[in-house]
């Protein structure tokens, strides 16, 4: 079986001569034939000339290089579309993704049969409070908002066959959403919990912005939580109008000319806001082309095909 180790990598100068290092040596112990595709997102340091070295000395290294920083899904993105390898691996360029967990993933896929094997970190150790305060918050809220589940740590280190890379490569969507996507290709998964582990060198990519952008794609991509929430809030008020209207005609208010008209023009705006929400729903749900299913396998005459 070949395989394909995809690496995104934006300015890890201090970390990639050692993680190459690294992946190599674990990658040679398999006795797998393998390729190591590091995407370059528009790294602003020596990032590419270390990649052009790398490719230079070692054979299995392919290197893509982005125009500009595109972020790290789109980069992980390029990789899979990539790779050629019938089993495919993501790993991060920093090594906080312990390579050395390859030989149990890849003894899972060989062994156990499993379809893909994906890692969850069980400890935040080592990341700021309150970084891991937001994200624990999101994953209660988008877990509860959501029809896919989204596992707390899973990390997007994970082993995969090709039917489940080519799933994947099956959503058109431009918003990589990449939890939820792989929670949406489904496909027998084997996790794999580990201690969280510091960066090697280098510091984390991921500003405050970027984390935020992320969340609040996952929420709108995987779930309607914020349409929910405009048409809870449209069907408050337009109660609470209703409720005002009538009681200023039971009540002979004076005011009751003004209220009917408000109500009128109040309660129209916001009936037709909760009728668009809902054909704006449709139309996302269309628009992001999902396949309606996804396949593992079939049989036939008793053989799989
Ligand atoms: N990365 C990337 N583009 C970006 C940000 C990050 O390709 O815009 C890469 C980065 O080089 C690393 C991986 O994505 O290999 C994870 O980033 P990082 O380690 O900074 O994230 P953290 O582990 O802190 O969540
Ligand atoms: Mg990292």
């Amino acid at each position: 079986m070949r395989y394909s180790v995809v690496i995104p990598a934006y300015n890890e100068q201090e970390v990639l001569p050692e993680s190459h290092k690294r992946l190599r040596a674990t990658m040679d112990a398999l006795g797998e034939p393998y390729e190591l595709i590091f995407v370059n997102d528009g790294s602003r340091d020596e990032t590419p000339r270390i990649l052009a070295r790398l490719a230079q000395e070692d054979p299995h290294v392919k290197v893509i290089n982005f125009s500009r920083n595109f972020g790290h899904q789109a980069a992980v993105s390029a990789g899979l579309d990539r790779a050629a390898g019938q089993a495919i691996v993501i790993i991060d360029a920093d090594l906080q993704d312990p390579p050395s967990l390859l030989k149990t993933m890849y003894d899972a896929i060989v062994n156990e049969g499993y379809e893909q094997v994906a890692t969850r970190r069980v400890t935040r150790k080592g990341e700021p409070p309150l970084r891991s305060f937001c994200a624990r918050m999101f994953y209660k809220l988008i877990n509860s908002a959501s029809d896919f589940e989204m596992t707390d740590g899973a990390r997007d280190y994970r082993l995969m066959t090709r039917k489940v890379v080519d799933a994947i490569l099956s959503l058109p969507e431009k918003s990589r959403y990449s939890k939820g996507i792989f929670s949406f290709v489904g496909f027998r998964t084997k996790w794999i919990p580990y201690e969280n582990v510091e960066r090697a060198a280098g510091k984390t990519k991921w500003s405050f912005r970027k984390l935020f952008r992320y969340a609040t794609d996952g929420l709108i991509s995987f779930s309607d939580l914020f349409l929910k929430f405009s048409r809870f809030l449209c069907a408050l008020f337009f109660i609470f109008f209703f409720a005002l209207a009538i009681s200023s005609v039971i009540l002979k208010s004076s005011a009751l000319a003004v209220l009917g008209v408000g109500f009128l023009v109040g309660g129209t705006v916001l009936v037709s806001q909760i009728v668009n929400g809902k054909y704006l729903e449709q139309t996302f749900r269309e628009v992001k082309q999902r396949p309606l299913y996804i396949i593992s396998e079939t049989e036939r005459d008793g053989e799989k095909e």
